[in-house]
C-alpha cells in the first residue's frame, strides 16, 4: 500500500486528474471499470508519475496507504452512487471518498450521512475548468468534515489552479457546501455567457458589424475590467473562419445551446430559498427558448410585421459610442448577476447550516475555472472587508461601477427594445437594481389585490397588526385581525 490517492474513473476528467496528481508528485492509484480504459491511460501518459493501475477495485483499495483517500470521477448519478457504495464496503473507517463529478447537492448531502454513518468520510467536492482545467489546474470546492480536509488540503492545494500564487481550494463547508457552490459557479457561468452573447448580438444585428470587428472589440474589452477568460475565448471564436466556407465559424455553428442541468439546478435551488437570480434564470430560460425548435419554425413561418430599427447607417463616433455603452452594461448586468449568485450561497448556507466563507470563494474561482476573471480581485476583497456582508451591490467598489454605467446601461436596454433584439439579462439585470433602490414598490398593490380576492390581509405603513378589508361590504370596513 504505497499510493497516497486513487481515481476511479479514468474517462476524460478523471484520466487527466489523475495525471495532474501524478505530475505533481503524488502517488496515485488508477481504476476504470473497463480496464482496456486504464491500460490506454497507461500507455500514453504512465511515464508522466507514479501511477498504480488495478484490475480491480479491491486491487485498488489495497494499493492506497492509510487513510485512504478515492476520488471517483465516474458518470454522475447512478454509477457515482454504484462506486460510493462499493468503496465503502472495502474501505474502512477514516478512510476518505470524494466525489468529484458534478453530482446535486442534495445527492451530496444524502451520500455524506449514509457515508458518515459507516465511519468514513465523504466529501463531495466541486471541480470546475473541463478537461484542461482537471489537467493543468482545476479550481476546487471540496464540502465535507473539517478532519477530512486536513488530509486532502496538501493533496488537493497540490493539484489547484494557482492565481497570484494561491492555490484555487479551499473548504467550503459540511457535506453539500461544495457541489452547492459549484452549482451556483455554473449559474453565473451561464450568466456571463449569455451576456457576451447578448453584447454580439447587439453589435452584430443592431450595428451590422462583422465577427471580425466584433472580435477586435472583445479584444480590447479584455483589457479592460471584463478581462476574463470567457471574453477572451470569444475573441477567438469570432476570429474563427470555417474551413469548408470560408465564413466565420460562428456563422455555420447551429444556434440552439445545450445545457446538462446545473443552470437548472441553481435555479430551482433559488427558487426554493426565495432568492431572486434574474439573470441567471434568464440566462437559462434564453437557452431553453434557443432550443425549442418546432417553436422557432413556427415563428419564422408567421413573419411578424413588427416596427424595429437597426443602426447600421450609424456615424461610426456615435458606433463606437454605443458599443462602449454595451462594455459599461455588460460589466454591470455581470456585477448584478454575481451580487445575485452570492446572495443565493448566503441563504443556502443559512439554510443548510454552512459556514461558508465568501471571499474565500471569489479567491478560488479566480484561477482555473471557466468564471475566471480579474474583477474577482475586487469581488473578494469586498468579501474580505465586510462590504459586501449584505449585497455586492452595496461595496463602494461595485456601487460606483453601477453609478457610472447606469447611463451606458438604460441605453442600451432602451435601444435594443428598438432594435428588436432581445437582451433578457441586460434587461432582468437592470430591473432587479431598479427594484432594489426603489423605496417604494407596486407590491402594495399585489398586498391589495391579495386580500381582496383572498383575504390574506396586509400590514399598514402607518400602525403595527394585521389587517383586512371587508371589500364585499358597501362601505368597505377595515378590521385590523391582530
Ligand atoms: P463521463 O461522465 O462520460 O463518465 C465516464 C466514466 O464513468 C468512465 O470512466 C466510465 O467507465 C465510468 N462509468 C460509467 N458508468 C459506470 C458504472 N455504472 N460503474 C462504474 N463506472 C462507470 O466522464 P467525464 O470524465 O466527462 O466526467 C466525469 C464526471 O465529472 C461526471 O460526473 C461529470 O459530470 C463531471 N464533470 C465533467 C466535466 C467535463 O467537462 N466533462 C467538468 C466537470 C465535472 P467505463 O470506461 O467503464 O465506461
Amino acid at each position: 500500500a504505497e499510493a497516497n490517492v486513487g481515481v476511479v474513473g479514468l474517462a476524460a476528467m478523471g484520466g487527466s486528474l489523475a495525471r495532474n496528481l501524478a505530475y505533481h508528485g503524488n502517488k496515485v492509484a488508477v481504476f476504470n471499470r473497463t480496464y482496456a480504459r486504464t491500460e490506454k491511460l497507461m500507455a500514453e501518459h504512465g511515464d508522466e508519475g507514479e501511477f498504480f493501475p488495478a484490475k480491480t477495485l479491491a486491487e485498488f483499495v489495497a494499493s492506497l496507504a492509510k487513510p485512504r483517500v478515492a476520488i471517483i470521477m465516474v458518470k454522475a448519478g447512478a454509477p457515482t452512487d454504484t462506486m460510493i457504495d462499493q468503496l465503502a464496503d472495502l474501505m474502512e473507517p477514516g478512510d476518505i471518498i470524494v466525489d468529484a463529478g458534478n453530482a446535486h447537492f442534495p445527492d451530496t448531502i444524502r451520500r455524506e450521512k449514509a457515508i458518515s454513518a459507516r465511519g468514513l468520510h465523504f466529501v463531495g467536492c466541486g471541480v470546475s475548468g473541463g478537461e484542461e482545467g482537471a489537467l493543468k489546474g482545476p479550481s476546487m470546492m471540496p464540502g465535507g468534515s473539517e478532519e477530512s480536509w486536513k488530509a486532502l488540503k496538501p493533496i488537493f492545494e497540490s493539484i489547484a489552479a494557482k492565481a497570484e500564487g494561491k492555490p484555487c481550494v479551499a473548504h467550503i463547508g459540511e457535506n453539500g457546501a461544495g457541489h452547492f457552490v459549484k452549482m451556483v459557479h455554473n449559474g453565473i457561468e451561464y450568466s456571463d455567457m449569455q451576456l457576451i452573447a447578448e453584447s454580439y448580438d447587439l453589435m452584430r444585428r443592431g450595428l451590422g458589424m462583422t465577427a471580425e470587428e466584433i472580435a477586435d472589440v472583445f479584444e480590447a474589452w479584455n483589457a479592460t475590467e471584463l478581462n476574463s477568460y470567457l471574453i477572451e475565448i470569444t475573441a477567438d471564436i469570432l476570429h474563427e473562419k470555417d474551413k469548408k466556407t470560408g465564413k466565420p465559424l460562428v456563422d455555420v455553428i447551429v444556434d440552439h445551446a445545450g445545457m446538462k442541468g446545473t443552470g437548472t439546478w441553481t435555479v430551482q435551488s433559488a427558487l426554493d430559498l426565495a432568492v431572486p437570480v434574474t439573470g441567471i434564470s434568464e440566462a437559462v430560460f434564453a437557452r431553453g427558448l434557443s432550443d425549442q425548435t418546432e417553436l422557432r419554425e413556427e415563428a419564422q413561418k408567421q413573419d411578424f410585421q413588427v416596427g424595429r430599427s437597426g443602426l447600421e447607417g450609424m456615424p461610426l463616433e456615435e458606433r463606437q459610442a454605443f458599443v462602449n455603452n454595451i462594455r459599461e452594461a455588460l460589466y454591470a448586468s455581470k456585477i448584478v448577476a454575481y451580487a445575485q449568485g452570492f446572495n443565493e450561497i448566503q441563504a443556502a448556507a443559512k439554510a443548510y447550516g454552512w459556514d461558508i466563507d465568501l471571499a474565500a470563494v471569489a479567491r478560488i474561482w479566480r484561477g482555473g475555472c471557466i468564471i475566471r476573471a480579474k474583477f474577482l480581485n475586487r469581488i473578494s476583497d469586498a468579501f474580505e472587508s465586510g462590504e459586501a456582508n449584505v449585497s455586492l451591490l452595496f461595496a463602494p467598489y461595485f456601487k460606483d461601477a453601477l453609478e457610472t454605467a447606469d447611463h451606458s446601461w438604460r441605453r442600451v436596454v432602451s435601444r435594443a427594445v428598438n432594435f428588436g433584439i432581445p437582451v433578457p439579462v441586460f434587461s432582468s439585470s437592470l430591473a432587479y437594481f431598479d427594484g432594489l433602490r426603489s423605496k417604494r414598490l407596486p407590491a402594495c398593490l399585489i398586498q391589495g389585490q391579495r386580500d381582496y380576492f383572498g383575504a390574506h390581509t396586509y400590514q399598514r405603513v402607518d400602525e403595527p397588526g394585521v389587517f383586512h378589508t371587508l371589500w364585499a361590504e358597501k362601505d368597505r370596513p377595515e378590521i385590523k385581525e391582530s
